[in-house]
């Protein structure tokens, strides 16, 4: 099964996209963290998003686009991958879609966390102060970083879900429930 998870920053994409995976048996495929590792490694290509990630902007497409193709061509993803934080513009869905059907393969479902707007920006800087408090906060994590973060997904990725729609492919789901309730509505909408 190839499928998208669509949601905020904030809104427990990263937890459900993880727990989903394991309950698939199908690699979750997280395009921030593979940036991060780049970062942390001090490849080339973390050396030239570095900057761009850390105010909380989205890095250029055919970037992104290159990472996820190669990634997805890798044979722990051959029989189904779980895409979380990509695509995350207009452009990047059309590439994935291009890459798929070039090998007569597509997207089977595409999942939303519909998450209240003004429930967010509170929840991730609680989140981000909790990760400071433990040592492991990202470098994305300021408050002036999520407020980008949350401009981005708002003005690039929001506009996806109509996207998807238009295709019969989108399901959205209530992610103000508790953890185990969305997990388990995510699977529901798998099996509808
Ligand atoms: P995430 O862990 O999904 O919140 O991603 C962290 C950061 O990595 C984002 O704020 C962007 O700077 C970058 N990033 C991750 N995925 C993408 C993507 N699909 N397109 C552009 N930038 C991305």
């Amino acid at each position: 099964m190839r499928l998208v998870l669509l949601g905020a920053p904030g809104s427990g994409k990263g937890t459900q996209a993880a727990r989903l995976a394991k309950r698939l048996d199908i690699p979750q495929l997280s395009t921030g963290d593979m940036l991060r590792a780049a970062v942390s490694e001090g490849t080339p290509i973390g050396t030239k998003v570095k900057a761009t990630t850390e105010r909380g902007e989205l890095v250029p497409d055919d970037l992104v686009v290159a990472i996820v193709a190669e990634r997805i061509s890798q044979p722990d993803a051959k029989s189904g991958f779980i895409l979380d934080g990509f695509p995350r513009t207009i452009a990047q869905a059309a590439a994935l879609d291009e890459i798929l059907r070039a090998a007569h393969l597509r997207i089977d479902r595409v999942l939303e966390l519909d998450v209240d707007e003004a429930a967010l920006l509170s929840r991730i800087l609680n989140r981000a102060n909790e990760a400071r408090s433990n040592g492991h906060a990202r470098a994305d994590d300021t408050e002036a970083a999520l407020r980008v973060r949350l401009a981005e997904y708002r003005g690039q990725t929001r506009p996806l879900a109509d996207y998807y729609r238009e295709q019969g492919l989108l399901k959205s789901i209530n992610g103000l429930q508790s953890i185990d309730k969305v997990a388990s509505s995510l699977l529901e909408a798998l099996d509808a």
